[in-house]
């Protein structure tokens, strides 16, 4: 039997964080498809492609050799058989990937390869030996998997958010570091509210607000809501 768990929410929620630990626990694959449309900027950049000229951005993706190691110990990612695992989370990555996530061919396209990859790891045979995957990311609960087995929805508020992007970013949440982050992460809300809601949790869909809770709690309470 295998199980399929969505996760969505916004960044700075702890999304990736707990995603990971729940896969562990669980004995899941883990797919970040935040790193895929990461990767696919990271990419574009790369190539030199002008990140405005949506049918050249389009086309790359579509012939991009994108390789998601699934297992939740150590995620990678892999683009033209260049490890990005690092790369995709520098702020130039940050900045400019809303510009390749509201590109709606390449939303099709990733949609298309998140499906197979979900898909595939219900399969023997896969990392998963088909015990299934938990996948992450903004619309995972709506578009790429709205009959997976759990749905979450996983909030923290503005002030929490802030004050992790910081602690991860800066190494610090005193108040500078905390203005140095809340630009890039209201902004980034704000350009990928245009292409998936994931601020507000769709219907049975189960909301966990982490603002109060430490990383174990919140896995400890996403677990609960698989197991119920
Ligand atoms: O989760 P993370 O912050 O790494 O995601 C990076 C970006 O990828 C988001 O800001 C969003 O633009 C895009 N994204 C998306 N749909 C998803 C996952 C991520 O549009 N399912």
């Amino acid at each position: 039997m295998s199980i399929v768990v969505a996760i969505d929410g916004p960044s700075g929620s702890g999304k990736s964080s707990v995603s990971r630990r729940v896969a562990q626990r669980l004995g899941l694959a883990y797919l970040d498809t935040g790193a895929m449309y990461r990767a696919a900027t990271w990419w574009a950049v790369h190539e030199g492609v002008d990140l405005a000229d949506t049918g050249a951005v389009a086309a790359l993706v579509r012939d991009m050799v994108l390789v998601m190691v699934v297992d939740p110990r150590g995620p990678q990612v892999w683009v033209g058989g260049i490890d990005v695992t690092a790369a995709i989370r520098e702020t130039s990555v940050s900045t400019a990937v809303s510009a390749v996530a509201t590109n709606l061919d390449v939303r099709a396209e990733l949609a298309r390869r998140q499906r197979a990859e979900i898909a595939f790891q219900c399969e023997p045979g896969s990392w998963a030996d088909g015990r299934g995957i938990v996948a992450e990311g903004r619309d995972i609960t709506t578009v790429i998997a709205p009959d997976a087995d759990v749905r979450l929805l996983l909030t923290a508020s503005e002030e929490a958010r802030l004050a992790r992007r910081a602690r991860e970013v800066h190494g610090s949440d005193d108040a500078a570091a905390v203005e140095a982050t809340r630009d890039q992460v209201v902004r980034r809300d704000a350009d990928d509210s245009a292409v998936a809601q994931f601020l507000t949790a769709a219907d049975g869909v189960v909301t966990v607000d982490s603002s109060a809770l430490d990383l174990d709690q919140t896995v400890d309470a996403v677990l609960g809501v698989v197991e119920r």
